[in-house]
């Protein structure tokens, strides 16, 4: 099973910290129908300011696609609704996301693997995996309780069916997928799961003729020609360019982190690469419409101060938070336009789901294109 863990930071509100016996698990739907409420975005959630203002936290996202671990097990945190009770203290609490453009079977079925391997592991009886309704009343996970996609019988059933061991069974023989590659015709090593054929990454990208690393930090593979896997994939930008990227960010993220600061360039960059907005820097920058301070007299004249200036140094030599993102909007404008009762186009193109919504860092939210 993989688990990206993606830890709250020590110290913040919503990581209390206090020992957890784990004697319980608690099962919990996120509710987030949002398109893109994933896994990785409730870990970015849980990491931000209004998670910790709230506050919120719990152990484990659960998507179709990943599972995100955000606190240490044998911590307590604050997702049960019984305060000091037996559900915030002494449980394991688990999300399954309902993201309406994910897999919510999958979602669960992956969920189940977790919870019987957590049982497993700790020790903890069938009947102490419990709903988050268990504990206060909550009508939570909603779908589950409604029988949608089934009951949570079946889901307690199917935990069993993962803790009682397999009969043994011969392991499907690794088997070997052949693929034509530009007409060149190569055997790679594949595997089944599910009655889907996998071939792995690597061994895929040294058929293509590149080579696929992990980026621990980023942590995303990385793929690159063969023969030059540590070059940067960053085009080298000009002077001009580099002054223009220091006097944006300080205008829109001077009063950011470093990690703020450096999301700027890297929507930016990911503008000029992506289709649809136009190819140079200077371009994106002085877009139309794009960034609203480019309209002030005095743009030119910022004076970036060090820690702006080595943001953007970062950025330009490959650092990228940005998960893709090719939007941002200042949250401080979105509650202002919430309180005055519209929207801003950002939230109301997500909403329609023509934005994904990513994360939020800072004073900033951050947004994507439907691809
Ligand atoms: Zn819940």
């Amino acid at each position: 099973m993989n688990i990206i863990q993606d830890f709250i930071p020590a110290g913040r509100r919503n990581r209390p910290a206090r020992a957890n016996p784990m004697n319980f698990i608690t099962i919990h739907e996120t509710g987030n129908t949002s398109r893109g409420a994933g896994a990785r975005n409730h870990a970015n959630y849980l990491k931000g300011d209004a998670a910790a203002g709230l506050p919120v936290s719990w152990h484990y996202t659960t998507d179709d696609r990943e599972i995100y671990q955000h606190l240490p097990e044998n911590e307590d945190a604050f997702h049960a609704g019984d305060g000091g009770g037996n559900g915030n203290r002494q449980s394991i609490g688990i999300e399954i996301c309902v993201n309406s453009d994910g897999d919510f079977q999958k979602a669960i079925d992956r969920t189940v693997e977790l919870v019987a391997e957590i049982c497993r592991r700790r020790s903890i009886p069938i009947e102490n995996i419990r709903q988050h309704n268990s504990w206060s009343g909550k009508n939570c996970p909603q779908n589950i309780r409604a029988g949608r996609p089934h009951t949570w019988e079946v889901f307690i059933d199917k935990v069993r069916a993962n803790l009682t061991p397999a009969p043994t069974q011969p392991a499907e023989p690794a088997r070997t997928v052949t693929l034509d590659i530009l007409g060149k015709v190569q055997d790679v090593r594949g595997f089944i799961e599910n009655g889907e054929t996998f071939v792995r990454l690597t061994e895929y990208s040294a058929a293509l003729g590149f080579a696929a690393t992990w980026d621990g930090d980023r942590r995303l593979p990385v793929i690159r020609k063969e023969g030059d896997a540590t070059a940067p994939t960053v085009a080298a930008v000009t002077d001009d360019e580099k002054r223009l990227l220091q006097i944006i960010t300080h205008w829109e993220a001077r009063g950011e982190s470093e990690k703020g600061q450096i999301l700027v360039v890297n929507v930016i960059r990911n503008r000029v690469a992506a289709a649809g907005f136009p190819d140079t820097i200077n371009d994106v920058v002085y877009a139309p419409n794009a960034f609203t301070p480019t309209k002030r007299a005095d743009f030119d004249e910022a004076q970036p101060n060090a820690r702006t200036i080595a943001a953007v140094d970062k950025a330009l030599s490959g650092e990228d938070y940005s998960q893709g993102a090719t939007f941002f909007h200042s949250i401080s404008g979105i509650r202002q336009a919430e309180a005055e009762g519209r929207k801003v186009w950002h939230e109301q193109a997500a909403d329609e789901g023509r934005l994904i919504r990513l994360f939020d860092e800072g004073n900033h939210r951050f947004y994507k294109g439907v691809q």
